[in-house]
């Protein structure tokens, strides 16, 4: 298959070149010349446009921060939608507000083009080795075609219903991690002024039921003070402004949310947002004037 691929960033491209090493050809764009060259080197070609992905490729996938980045891409100027015809389809991998993806979809089913909305959970270390999870939102048939293309970079693809299922999907997951580190935080800093050495507690505790894959990934980083991304405290901040602005569009309330996203813009205001998310735990040391390593 000619696959497009615009967004080159931390996920982007290694998902890219899982997608080459499965005997794909990547017609690839990005802001950013020298990430399309490291996939030209793995046998892909370079477009100068979103157009011109959208000339060359029969499937566009794009992966990048948020909304109106997606947005831009696809419909600005020069943008994927310009060159593609119908029959098409546009495979969006980044996460971002559910209704966007909606709006979307509704634009490019006016030229005959299809849609899917496949956010992603794994960060960069599963990005490369190929073992992402994908959550995909869209019609059934749409999906039967693309699902093989989307194992390529995935270990876990699930079709949840139609599209925006996919980021209302993710929107679950980021409200999840993000109170699970937070918990994390909070109970370490217990442990630690109360005179029990947080990285027994969680040896002791990792195997019962406060066990999570959160707290496999995130202890050592926390008790490293290693807080290089991974996955960005600003990234986070925009996917928990996403959830709250759903779930208050549906009438939920999600005051465990809310708490997360204090907490993030304190650390941002703080200079911190470019802090791996396992940064939450810095929070709770600076409040409660400790030091969890
Ligand atoms: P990133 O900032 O590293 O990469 C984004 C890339 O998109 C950049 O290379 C940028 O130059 C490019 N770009 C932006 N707008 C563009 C445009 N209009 N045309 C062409 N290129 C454009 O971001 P990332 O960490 O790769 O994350 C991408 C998405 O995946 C985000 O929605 C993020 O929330 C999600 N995600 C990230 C992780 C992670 O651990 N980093 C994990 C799961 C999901």
């Amino acid at each position: 298959m000619n696959v497009g691929f615009i967004g080159l960033g931390i996920m982007g491209k290694p998902m890219a070149k899982n997608i080459q090493k499965a005997g794909h050809t990547v017609i690839a764009y990005d802001h950013h010349r020298e990430s399309i060259e490291e996939i030209v080197a793995a046998g892909g070609v370079a477009a100068e446009s979103g157009r011109e992905v959208g000339e060359r490729a029969e499937v566009v996938i794009t992966m990048l921060q948020n909304s109106p980045n997606v947005e831009s891409a696809l419909f600005d100027e020069g943008g994927a939608a310009e060159g593609l015809t119908k029959g098409k389809c546009v495979i969006d991998m980044s996460s971002i507000a559910p209704l966007a993806s909606r709006d979307f979809a509704k634009r490019l089913s006016a030229i005959g083009v299809d849609f899917l909305d496949a956010p992603v959970s794994g960060g960069e270390p599963k990005a490369i080795d190929g073992t992402i999870a994908v959550m995909v939102g869209g019609d059934e048939n749409v999906y039967a075609r693309y699902e093989q293309l989307l194992k390529t970079m995935a270990s876990s693809v699930t079709l949840v219903g139609g599209v925006g299922a996919g980021n209302i999907t993710k929107l679950a997951n980021q409200m999840i991690v993000a109170v699970n580190i937070a918990a994390l935080g909070e109970a370490y800093s217990l442990a630690k002024k109360a005179g029990v050495d947080p990285e027994r507690v969680y040896e002791a505790i990792r195997g019962g039921l406060a066990g999570s894959t959160v707290m496999d990934q995130k202890s050592e980083k926390i008790f490293k003070g290693d807080f290089t991304p991974g996955f960005r405290i600003e990234l986070h901040i925009k996917d928990l402004q996403n959830a709250l602005d759903t779930s208050h569009g549906v009438n939920v309330a999600s005051p465990f949310t809310s708490l997360a996203m204090e907490i993030m813009q304190s650390l941002k205001a703080g200079g911190h947002e470019r802090d791996d998310h396992s940064g939450i735990a810095e929070w709770y040391e600076m409040v409660n004037d400790l030091k969890l390593q």
